[in-house]
């Protein structure tokens, strides 16, 4: 029909995004079809095209007013048929105003879950939902509801396990607060619920995210319960430290406070000097409870569970250490307080040898060992070290015994599905190391989705030779480089700088602006400060502190200190420790090897392997975002929401989707199943022929398929329309 005509023609002359051209436009006032438009500044509006005249137009809006609009501004809108739509790639239009009402409409109806395409979305509630539960889980097992969901998507990964035998993985991303722990645990949920067999390692594995996230997730300012990197030692504003602290001060019983000296929490310098100490609507001491539950489910014995409790307790106390100046030349001692005897006690040594470690220091020379005292800011940051050390390997220590505890005496031998959570991309007022950390290791994750996603499906098509117009997508790989190129990258310069004695931050400022100036990523800025083009945006960052943080220094008197106190825990950890030292071949004398020890560096193996691991699975994707920065319901901030739909590219994959196949099968597979179906008696010999043949003979038409080398490249739906077919002979 004419209307058909029309359509196809304005959906063709997509560009990145579809604009309106001549031809349409006239159809579009003559059927008075809606547009999206947009003032300058202003928020996206729906209208009727009334005229043009030149590069104006006049728009007739649904409270009658007339509007003058530019007419570059206008973009088709969907007809209202498709409003609410649960695949992005079934609009007809696919621009960024029509995406961000569909998700919109969607969330004011609660639907928080859409795809786009391959992609589940998931808008965070930032409430409660009653989608969930063990009628929802099997009511998706069942296939008896299909709309998006996390549930669904986890039963795809599930089903293609068991059917491909294959591994697969679910990489959870969004910024932070978008949702992705909460998205992980909903996984976890449905898979213990549907894989559920006897043992009760479901329930077991269920608990294990209450535990993760006493040790490992903190209030930040953008989420309640932050995954988060390392913090003992520093908060920013409105931070609070790991929550185990404020359990664990909150809810202990009075017999463990006493056995540990337990004070409120504002008694604790490391606690303290944040403004924040509590959070809104949560009851640490309740928290505390369930905790200690959950250590009892995993099979954490008590002994054990008093001596977790042991170091964290230690790690405070260590904080409250001060110092006091002895001298002109800056020297210090110990002040000999309840801090010193309380960590002292904590950690089973005596307030002597603790003081002397914290007052002294020892290196290793050529002619033996040497010991001098500390400076002021020595003295400060080897305490600092010490409780950062002896948390760092708690948390380690836990989640090998977690493991130890799911794997219940059985050796896994069977397929495995990942599900992928990790810290989400922030940007801050003042962004700092950790920030610089964790939006790192963000870009590299969307490099793994971007290979996915467009890479890898278009390669497919182009080297098996069929028709494919390519899709263009924001390839993040220069920021990437920016980072690890060796000699003149990021974590190079650091690492190289980490290692000068006279360095401070500014140098290492000056350093990146006079080796990366060129770079299109980086941006010098004034001072200590220097930016970084991410995939979501540029960041500023403050170099202050980057050197120290990078370092991760731990010197090795430091270490005979903790494993010769009377603590399984910290024999344990040094031990651990040591033998690390020994795999990366380097002796650990107070001079830093930084190329093996430092934190950038280290992070960028972990992220190197973690990439490996996953490209061995089969992908499932889940996007989380964030609707609004207030952590309230309710509430879609379409700027908010604009900025993180575009740098996913979620157009894009909804584009290729829609243009793309779904269906990949080879020529030997699809003659083989189908060819049977042929009725000449003239049937072709080679599986390539053999396709074609069937394709023809039940009139598929031609613009649902591609016949590439050694594939069939089919649109969805023909596949279920030939199984059909199969089960009528
Ligand atoms: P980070 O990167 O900082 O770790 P995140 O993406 O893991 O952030 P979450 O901690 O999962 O974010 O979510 C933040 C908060 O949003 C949760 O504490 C919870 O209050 C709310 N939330 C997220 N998803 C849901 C959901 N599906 N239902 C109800 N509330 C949710
Ligand atoms: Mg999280």
């Amino acid at each position: 029909s004419e209307e058909n005509m029309s359509l196809l023609t304005c959906n063709a002359s997509s560009g990145k995004i579809e604009e309106l051209e001549d031809d349409c436009i006239s159809y579009f006032i003559k059927k008075k079809l809606r547009v999206w438009f947009k003032q300058p500044r202003g928020k996206w509006e729906l209208g009727t095209i009334l005229s043009t005249s030149g590069e104006e137009a006049s728009v007739s809006l649904s409270n009658g007013n007339v509007m003058k609009v530019a007419r570059s501004e206008l973009l088709p809108a969907n007809p209202d048929i498709l409003e609410g739509a649960d695949d992005l790639m079934k609009l007809g239009y696919l621009n960024e105003p029509s995406v961000l009402h569909n998700l919109k409409f969607r969330y004011s109806k609660e639907m928080i879950y859409s795809k786009a395409g391959l992609v589940l979305i998931a808008l965070n509630p930032f409430k409660d939902l009653s989608i969930y539960g063990s009628d929802y889980a099997s009511a998706y097992r069942q296939k008896l509801i299909d709309t998006p969901h996390v549930y669904a998507m986890a039963d795809a990964a599930y089903s293609d396990m068991l059917r491909d035998e294959v591994n697969q993985s679910i990489i959870i991303s969004g910024e932070s607060g978008s949702g992705k722990t909460e998205t992980a645990k909903i996984a976890i949920q449905y898979l213990a619920a549907v894989g559920g067999g006897s043992g009760g390692i479901e329930n077991k594995l269920l608990q294990t995210s209450c535990i993760l996230e006493a040790f490992g997730n903190a209030k930040t300012y953008r989420n309640n319960n932050s995954s988060r990197f390392s913090r003992v030692v520093q908060l920013g504003s409105s931070e609070r430290s790991y929550h185990i602290f404020y359990q664990l001060c909150a809810g202990a019983s009075s017999a463990l406070k006493e056995r540990l000296n337990l004070r409120p929490v504002s008694d604790y310098k490391y606690l303290n000097h944040s403004d924040c100490m509590k959070v809104a609507g949560v009851d640490d001491a309740r928290k505390f409870q369930e905790l200690m539950r959950a250590l009892d489910t995993v099979q954490i014995c008590e002994e054990d569970q008093e001596l977790i409790f042991k170091m964290v307790a230690a790690v405070l106390w260590l904080g409250n250490i001060s110092f006091q100046v002895t001298d002109s030349e800056n020297h210090i001692e110990v002040v000999d307080d309840e801090a010193v005897t309380s960590a002292a006690l904590l950690m089973g040594c005596s307030s002597q040898e603790l003081m002397a470690a914290l007052s002294t220091g020892r290196a290793q020379s050529e002619d033996g060992t040497i010991t001098k005292t500390l400076s002021l800011k020595q003295a400060i940051d080897k305490r600092d070290a010490i409780a950062k050390f002896i948390y760092a390997s708690l948390f380690e220590w836990l989640v090998e015994q977690l493991n130890k505890s799911l794997q219940v005496g059985k050796k896994c031998t069977g397929k495995s599905i990942s599900i992928l959570d990790i810290y989400g991309f922030e940007t801050l007022q003042k962004n700092s190391f950790e920030q610089f950390c964790i939006n790192y290791a963000n870009d590299r994750l969307q490099q793994h989705l971007n290979r996915h996603l467009f890479k890898l499906e278009q390669e497919d098509y182009e080297s098996d030779g069929i028709d494919w117009t390519k899709i263009d997508f924001d390839d993040n790989q220069e920021c990437l480089d920016l980072f690890e190129k060796k000699p003149l990258g990021l974590l190079s310069l650091l690492d190289e700088e980490s290692n000068l004695p006279k360095a401070s931050d500014l140098t290492f400022a000056n350093k990146l602006k006079q080796h990366l100036n060129a770079n299109p990523c980086f941006k010098g800025e004034r001072g200590r400060a220097f930016g970084v083009r991410h995939y979501t945006g540029e960041v500023l960052y403050d170099t202050n502190g980057f050197l120290e943080k990078n370092r991760d220094l731990l010197p090795f008197d430091s270490i005979q200190l903790l494993s010769s106190c009377n603590c399984e825990l910290l024999q344990i950890f040094s031990k651990v420790f040591s033998q690390s030292q020994k795999e990366s071949n380097s002796f650990y004398t107070s001079a830093l090897d930084s190329q093996k020890r430092s934190i950038g560096t280290k992070l960028k193996g972990q992220l190197f392997m973690l990439m490996c691991q996953l490209e061995s699975t089969k992908p499932h994707f889940i996007r989380c975002i964030r609707p609004n920065t207030k952590q309230l319901p309710g509430i879609y901030d379409e700027d908010l929401v604009l900025q993180q739909i575009r740098c996913c590219g979620v157009l894009e994959v909804a584009r290729i989707s829609r243009v793309g196949y779904s269906n990949r099968i080879t020529h030997q597979e699809f003659s083989g199943r189908y060819g049977f179906l042929l009725s000449e008696a003239n049937v072709p010999q080679d599986p390539l022929s053999i396709s074609v043949a069937v394709l023809q003979q039940f009139n598929i038409p031609c613009e649902m398929y591609q016949v590439g080398y050694t594939k069939l490249y089919l649109r969805a739906g023909q596949i279920s329309a030939l199984e059909d077919k199969r089960k009528q002979v």
